[in-house]
């Protein structure tokens, strides 16, 4: 009998350990504090998140098979190559300020940028 409830209380404890750690990654995930990220969607939906301290190149698929290349240099995001009609996303330029966002509306392409000291309320939005 106490064999059992021993085990039982592991399982428990396991059970808990294994929550609290998968909760604790997803608001990391989420509601990242320690420097800003550029938070790619498409359609809504977020495909990348890029830490802006990290140089990188993600080419991203946008709606109706469009592609755009956001690129992260020096601590900005900006938009190096897209293949829709307006190249509106590209003529955005560099951006680096939470909140400031590019956006391609052919291929309902956004990228965002979140976090950073004191802006919280974009975070809760
Ligand atoms: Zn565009």
């Amino acid at each position: 009998m106490e064999k059992k409830k021993i085990k039982r209380d592991i399982m428990l404890i396991s059970t808990l350990i294994i929550v609290c750690a998968a909760a604790f990654l997803i608001i990391n995930f989420v509601v990242k504090k320690d420097g800003i990220t550029a938070v790619v969607k498409v359609d809504g939906n977020i495909v990348y998140m890029l830490p802006l301290d990290k140089n990188a190149s993600v080419t991203v698929e946008g709606y109706q098979g469009g592609s755009n290349t956001v690129v992260i240099e020096n601590g900005t995001v900006y938009m190096k190559d897209a293949d829709c009609p307006d190249k509106l996303c590209e003529k955005t330029g560099k951006i680096n300020k939470n909140g400031e966002t590019i956006v391609c509306l052919p291929h309902r392409v956004v990228v965002e940028i979140q976090g950073g000291e004191g802006n919280v309320d974009s975070l809760v939005r």
